[in-house]
């Protein structure tokens, strides 16, 4: 365990809703959109309907209301978008975040105080589409957090240091329209060091920049418990 992976385990013992209170932790069931996964081996993912109707399957299986998961996954789906590759570039498919799908509307909670660090609508295809970053300290240790695919009104009346307490409201999950299309969900991302990234900060890496960004960027659920 690295020293903020050990600051972020400490934090809570208990587990730590990050959207509506309301949805009980027993109603989250885990998604793999991973291309060892089979059953969305030949789906066009990048279509919201089609990634919407393969998310509420396995919901309904799970007698779910959020599916999650997506943490250093590999993934199908950004290959067909220029966002995530180039013509000389490797492809970025290895996911650095967690990805929680709820309905558009649901409301998603600051998981631990923070401030406002910065935020932007990331509005170019594949992107993020309106995003916060929250910093945050812990005894001596500083960090930020990111959330994506948020709807265009989370960003109504931020500034720059606004403080949000745990649990507080911070933005409600966008509709495919604003989120750059894609099926309704936060993207939720733990970072180290931000470096001079605004508003934003890369959500996918390539195979060979793994290690760099698996470290940089810690696994959720040091913090979450869920
Ligand atoms: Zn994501």
């Amino acid at each position: 365990m690295t020293s903020l992976e050990r600051t972020l385990n400490c934090f809570s013992a208990e587990p730590i809703h990050i959207l509506d209170k309301g949805i009980s932790l027993s109603k989250y069931t885990l998604l793999d959109l991973s291309v060892e996964n089979i059953e969305v081996k030949n789906m066009d993912m990048a279509d919201p309907t089609v990634c919407q109707t393969y998310i509420d399957s396995i919901l309904k299986q799970g007698d779910a209301l959020v599916a999650y998961g997506g943490y250093l996954e590999q993934r199908g789906l950004y290959a067909s978008n220029s966002h995530f590759s180039g013509e000389d570039k490797e492809i970025r498919n290895i996911h650095l975040g967690v990805d929680f799908w709820a309905p558009t509307g649901t409301k998603v909670l600051a998981p631990i105080k923070g401030k406002v660090h910065s935020f932007k609508n990331n509005n170019i295809k594949g992107d993020y589409g309106p995003t916060i970053v929250l910093v945050h300290s812990l005894g001596n240790t500083q960090f930020y957090t990111l959330y994506g695919h948020l709807s265009l009104e989370s960003l109504d009346g931020l500034f720059v240091g606004k403080e949000f307490f745990m649990g507080e409201v911070l933005g409600t999950l966008g509709a495919p329209d604003v989120n750059i299309n894609y099926a309704p969900h936060l993207h939720f991302q733990i970072i180290k060091d931000i470096q001079t990234y605004m508003g934003d900060y890369p959500g996918v890496c390539t195979t060979e920049n793994k290690g760099y960004y698996a470290s940089n960027c810690p696994n959720p659920y040091f913090l979450l418990k869920i």
